[in-house]
């Protein structure tokens, strides 16, 4: 496995239009891993970046203490028979002269996670468009989990990146249902033990909103899963809603692409989930 610490070593070791670039920012954990498998089938070489993007951190969020484990992760990634990791600081990716890439967003920078962080997405655009740019990757991993930043992705590639492919891999969970995240670490005990509620509870409300046939149906039931996830007093939910997977608009009724999509505070540890309640459909069994 090659380890590219500068996009010289990068151009040096990829060739344009072949690679699949699997972007992380570290603390690689199973879930990651499942994204490198897949790229592994989709086309070689493998690419995963390393990098914690302070464009995408907010002021008051955590930055500095975000866990970084390199030596693990490349363990972790040659193992997996990757090809190339690209670990490289912030002046290579970022040097004195980037122009950031911006790209107008519109109402999908606005809403829940646009709303709740300012200049997220903003920061999203501008390092994945860049690590596009060093890599000129022909597919790209992204996990479903993060899936407004997925919902940004595609628009930037419809955008600027019509040759990148995008694969979306379902979220990978802990056998209790929790999806894994490189911030679980951070829950305490009681925590840990109240956070299977999140996906239980979405699992508990897909059949139903699936029937509910008013947008007075569908408030009630997503209420009722809200107090039911925050009954415990360890978890705290900050928004939990039925939206358009691309548009991330609210809607009234389950349609083809609507996701529940939630946050929830577990002290100062977000933990986000959805679940696509069109997946319990006849014929789609239950993850
Ligand atoms: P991160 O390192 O948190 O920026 O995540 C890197 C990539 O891994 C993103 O595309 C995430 O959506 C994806 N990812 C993180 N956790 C999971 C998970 N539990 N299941 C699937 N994909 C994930």
């Amino acid at each position: 496995m090659i380890v590219a610490r500068t996009r010289a070593e990068i151009r040096a070791a990829v060739t344009p239009d072949t690679a699949t670039l699997v972007p992380t920012m570290g603390a690689l954990h199973q879930g990651h891993l499942q994204l490198v498998r897949t790229a592994k089938n989709l086309s070689r070489p493998v690419v995963v970046s390393i990098f914690v993007n302070p464009k995408q951190f907010g002021p008051s969020e955590d930055f500095t203490l975000y866990p970084r484990t390199l030596d693990a992760d490349i363990a972790a990634l040659e193992s997996e028979g990757v090809d190339v990791v690209y670990v490289p600081d912030v002046a290579d990716v970022f040097p004195a002269d980037h122009v950031p890439v911006a790209l107008d967003l519109g109402p999908l920078d606005e809403v829940f996670e646009g709303a709740a962080r300012p200049g997220h997405f903003a920061g999203v655009v501008d390092v994945v468009a860049t690590l596009f740019t060093i890599v000129q990757p022909r597919f790209a991993v992204f996990g479903q989990k993060d899936l407004q930043q997925l919902a940004v992705v595609r628009r930037l590639v419809r955008q600027l990146f019509p040759d990148v492919t995008i694969h979306a891999e379902p979220i990978v969970r802990e056998a209790d249902g929790l999806a894994l995240s490189s911030r679980n670490r951070y829950l305490t005990a009681e925590q840990r033990a109240c956070a299977p509620t999140i996906h239980q509870t979405l699992q508990t409300i897909a059949p139903a909103l699936l029937a509910a046939r008013d947008a007075a149906s569908t408030r009630a039931i997503l209420q009722g899963a809200t107090a039911t996830i925050n009954s415990s007093g360890e978890l705290d939910t900050e928004y939990l809603a039925l939206v358009d997977g691309d548009t991330f608009q609210q809607l009234d009724r389950v349609t083809p692409n609507a996701f529940i999509i939630t946050v929830v505070r577990a002290g100062t540890t977000r933990l986000l989930d959805n679940l696509q309640p069109g997946d319990l459909q006849p014929g789609n069994p239950a993850p």
